[in-house]
C-alpha cells in the first residue's frame, strides 16, 4: 500500500517518521532548494483512485484561507485531541508552534496565529462562531493564557511561544507546522509536524493514508474503510474497453435510502483520471453527477443525507453572498483599508434576490452623486436612480412583489446633465461620450464572486471551495445559474456542486489545489475549470463537453501566480474570483459550442498544470515575495478610498 495522500504531490516526502516524541533536525531547506523540483515519473505512477468524498471537498470553515487558517485550526484540534487520548494533557504546561514556509510567510496577513490558537484551545473551523475570532484572540495576547482543549489553562507567551521560520521548508509540504508540548520541567511531552495541503485538508506522515477523516476529528473506527483510504479498485475503465456499451444492466442498484453500498469495496464508480470518469460515464449510461452521488453512498451517506449536505453547503454559499452584498461594513480588515465593493455592485444591479432585506445605507456605498436610495419603499433594495425616476413596489402576489419597479415618471422632468466628456474637441479623433456599461451577466457574476470573497477577507463563515481564496466563483456561477437559468434549481444545484466536485478531485489526485504547491492557478484556476465543468453540466451537455469545459477553465489560467499584497487574502485575489467566474461561464460556453471538437484534454491539462507548479519559483507560491506583494506599497499609491 503506498503511503502517499491520493494525489500527486510537487514536493518530496519523508516516510517512516515516528508519530510522537519527534526532536528538532537542525539542518533544513530553504526556498532555492524547493525550486525546480519535480517527481519521477515512478513516482507520479500512483495507484490510488481520485475519489474522495463531496463533503470533504467541499467543507464549510471560516476565512480568509483554507490551507492557512481553517487547515491550520484543524491542526491545532489534532494535536490537542491526541495528547488528550495519551492522557497527556493535564501534563502540559507549554505549547511551542513552529510555522514553515508559506505559512511562515504570509500566516500573519492570513490569520494563521488565531487558528491555531483557538484550534489549540478545540474549536472547529465549521462550528466557530466567526464573530467571536477575534476577542477570543486578543484575550490570549492580552491575559498570555490558553486554554487547551477548553478546559486546561496554561501560559502562553506569543513572542516566546510561536516562532516564524519563514526561509525554512519542512520536506513534505511548504505549509508545515510543528507543534510541541512540554512539561513543567521543561521536558518533551510530544510533538508532532502537520501539513496544510490546500483546501483545508491536513494531513502528517502519520495520517496520510486517512487524510479525509483525520482532519476532521471523525472517528475511525466507526466510517466506512471506503472513506479512510482510497487505494481500493486499482483497475479502472478505459475508453478502449470492449464493455463501453451503455448498459442499464451494469447499473448497481444504490438509489434508495436503505442501500448502502459495500463499504470494504471502495467507491462503486472510482476513477483517477477524466478519461477514466468519462469511461465510466458511457459505461454505465451515467453523468458525471451521478457517478460522484453513488460513490457518496460507499462514504457511508444516504440519499437522505447527501440531499442534506448538498444543499446544506449551498445555503451557507448563499448566505454568503447575502451577507456580502447588504453588509454595513465599509472596509475590509487589514491595513490596505480597502473598501468593499460587493455592495456597492448590488446597488448598481438596481435588483435583489433577498426579499425584505435592505442595502446597506447610501453613504457606506454611494455610487451616483445623484442617487437619494431613502426615497425608495420599505424593504425594497434602494437602487440608484435618475432624476425623473421612481420606484414603485408591485403589487403583492406578483412574481416581483418584493422588488422594485423601476419606472419612468413623466411628471417629474428629466433634467439631465451634460455627461462629462474627456479629451480635445479640436482633434481629428473626437473623444467618445460616457456610455453604461452594464453588462448584466458579467456583471451579476462579478457582484456574486466579490461578495463571497469580501466575507471571506474579513473571516467570515465561507464554503472552502475548493479552496477559501477561491471560495467565490463556485458560488458565484452557480448563484447565477439558479437566478437566471435553471428552471430547476434543486436539480441545478445537486447537479452543478457534484459535478464541480468529480473535477475538483481529479486536480486534487493529478496535481495540487493548494497555492504554496501551484501558486493561484491552483486556487482560482482549479475552482474555475470546477465551475466551468458545473455550468456545462447545467446546460444538459454530454460528460465530454463538460470535461471540456473543465478544461478551458484551467487552460486559461495556467501560470496563474499567486503574489497577495500584505499577506492578505485581498489583493489580487477578490477581483480574480470575479475573473475565475466569468471565464468559467466563457469556458463552458465555449465547450458547448465546439460539438466535439478539440485539441486539449483535461487530463493533459491537469498534468500541464503540475508540471507548471513545479517549474514556478516558490516566490509566486503564497510567500507574497515577488509580483504585486513587492511592486505595490503599502499605504496604496492608488488609495483604496
Ligand atoms: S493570489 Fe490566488 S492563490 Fe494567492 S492568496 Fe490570492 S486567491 Fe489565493
Amino acid at each position: 500500500m503506498s503511503l502517499l495522500l491520493g494525489r500527486r504531490s510537487l514536493f518530496p516526502r519523508r516516510l517512516n517518521i515516528p508519530f510522537f516524541l519527534r526532536t528538532f533536525s537542525s539542518s533544513r531547506p530553504t526556498f532555492s532548494k524547493l525550486e525546480g523540483i519535480s517527481e519521477t515519473p515512478q513516482e507520479r505512477q500512483l495507484p490510488e483512485h481520485a475519489v474522495i468524498s463531496t463533503f470533504d471537498l467541499f467543507s464549510i470553515g471560516v476565512g480568509p484561507s483554507s490551507s492557512h487558517t481553517v487547515g491550520p485550526m484543524r491542526a491545532g484540534k489534532i494535536f490537542i485531541t491526541d495528547l488528550k487520548e495519551l492522557q497527556l494533557l493535564k501534563k502540559v504546561a507549554t505549547v511551542k508552534i513552529n510555522l514553515y514556509g508559506s505559512l511562515a510567510a504570509t500566516g500573519k496577513g492570513h490569520h494563521t496565529p488565531q487558528a491555531i490558537l483557538l484550534g489549540l484551545e478545540g474549536s472547529d473551523p465549521e462550528t466557530i462562531i466567526p464573530t467571536t475570532i477575534e476577542s477570543r484572540y486578543n484575550n490570549i495576547l492580552a491575559n498570555k493564557v490558553l486554554l487547551l482543549g477548553g478546559d486546561h489553562l496554561i501560559h502562553y507567551d506569543m513572542d516566546r511561544d510561536m516562532l516564524w521560520r519563514w526561509d525554512q521548508v519542512l520536506p513534505t509540504h511548504p505549509n508545515g507546522m510543528r507543534f510541541s508540548a512540554f512539561d513543567e520541567d521543561g521536558d518533551l511531552l510530544a510533538t508532532n509536524e502537520y501539513y496544510s495541503v490546500g483546501g483545508g485538508f491536513v494531513v502528517n506522515d502519520k495520517t496520510q493514508v486517512d487524510e479525509n477523516l483525520f482532519y476532521k476529528g471523525v472517528d475511525k473506527s466507526v466510517v466506512p474503510p471506503a472513506r479512510l483510504h482510497q487505494t481500493h479498485s486499482l483497475t479502472e475503465p478505459t475508453l478502449n474497453s470492449p464493455s463501453l456499451e451503455p448498459s442499464s444492466s451494469s447499473r448497481p442498484s444504490q438509489h434508495n435510502d436503505d442501500t448502502i453500498p459495500d463499504a470494504e469495496a471502495g467507491p462503486p464508480h472510482p476513477f483517477e483520471s477524466g478519461n477514466s470518469l468519462l469511461a465510466l460515464t458511457q459505461r454505465h449510461n451515467m453523468t458525471i453527477a451521478q457517478i460522484v452521488y453513488d460513490n457518496e453512498k460507499s462514504f457511508g451517506y444516504s440519499d437522505e443525507d447527501i440531499h442534506k449536505k448538498i444543499f446544506r453547503i449551498w445555503s451557507v454559499m448563499d448566505e454568503c453572498i447575502q451577507t456580502g452584498v447588504t453588509t454595513n461594513a465599509t472596509t475590509l480588515p487589514g491595513r490596505l483599508g480597502l473598501r468593499r465593493r460587493a455592495p456597492i455592485l448590488y446597488r448598481r444591479l438596481m435588483r435583489g434576490f433577498y426579499p425584505g432585506v435592505m442595502s446597506p445605507p447610501s453613504n457606506n456605498a454611494r455610487i451616483e452623486a445623484d442617487s437619494n436610495p431613502s426615497e425608495t419603499f420599505g424593504g425594497l433594495i434602494d437602487a440608484p436612480k435618475s432624476r425623473g425616476e421612481k420606484f414603485y413596489q408591485t403589487k403583492q402576489g406578483s412574481s416581483f412583489e418584493t422588488m422594485g419597479a423601476r419606472i419612468v415618471d413623466p411628471a417629474i422632468p428629466s433634467a439631465k446633465r451634460a455627461p462629462r466628456v474627456i479629451g480635445a474637441f479640436d482633434h481629428p479623433l473626437l473623444p467618445e461620450p460616457p456610455r453604461k456599461t452594464m453588462i448584466p451577466a458579467v456583471d451579476f457574476l462579478s457582484c456574486y464572486a466579490i461578495a463571497v470573497n469580501e466575507v471571506n477577507a474579513s473571516g467570515g463563515r465561507i464554503v472552502t471551495s475548493p479552496t477559501n481564496g477561491a471560495a467565490g466563483v463556485i458560488p458565484a456561477v452557480l448563484k447565477y445559474i439558479i437566478e437566471f437559468v435553471s428552471d430547476d434549481p434543486d436539480k441545478s444545484i445537486m447537479t452543478f456542486l457534484l459535478t464541480a466536485s468529480a473535477i475538483g478531485m481529479l486536480f486534487k489526485r493529478g496535481s495540487t489545489i493548494s497555492a504554496a504547491e501551484g501558486g493561484c492557478q491552483a486556487e482560482v484556476g482549479v475552482a474555475c475549470s470546477m465551475a466551468a465543468g458545473g455550468f456545462a453540466a447545467c446546460m444538459v451537455s454530454s460528460p465530454e463537453t463538460v470535461l471540456q469545459a473543465a478544461e478551458i477553465g484551467i487552460e486559461h489560467n495556467l501560470g496563474l501566480t499567486c503574489d497577495p499584497i500584505d499577506g492578505l487574502v485581498q489583493v489580487p485575489c477578490i477581483e480574480r474570483n470575479s475573473l475565475g467566474a466569468v471565464k468559467a461561464v466563457t469556458a463552458a460556453q465555449l465547450s458547448l459550442a465546439s460539438h466535439g471538437v478539440y485539441s486539449v484534454t483535461l487530463d493533459e491539462a491537469i498534468e500541464a498544470m503540475r508540471l507548471t507548479a513545479s517549474d514556478m519559483s516558490v516566490k509566486y507560491k503564497e510567500t507574497s515575495l515577488s509580483g504585486l506583494a513587492t511592486t505595490v506599497k503599502i499605504p496604496l499609491t492608488v488609495p483604496a478610498w
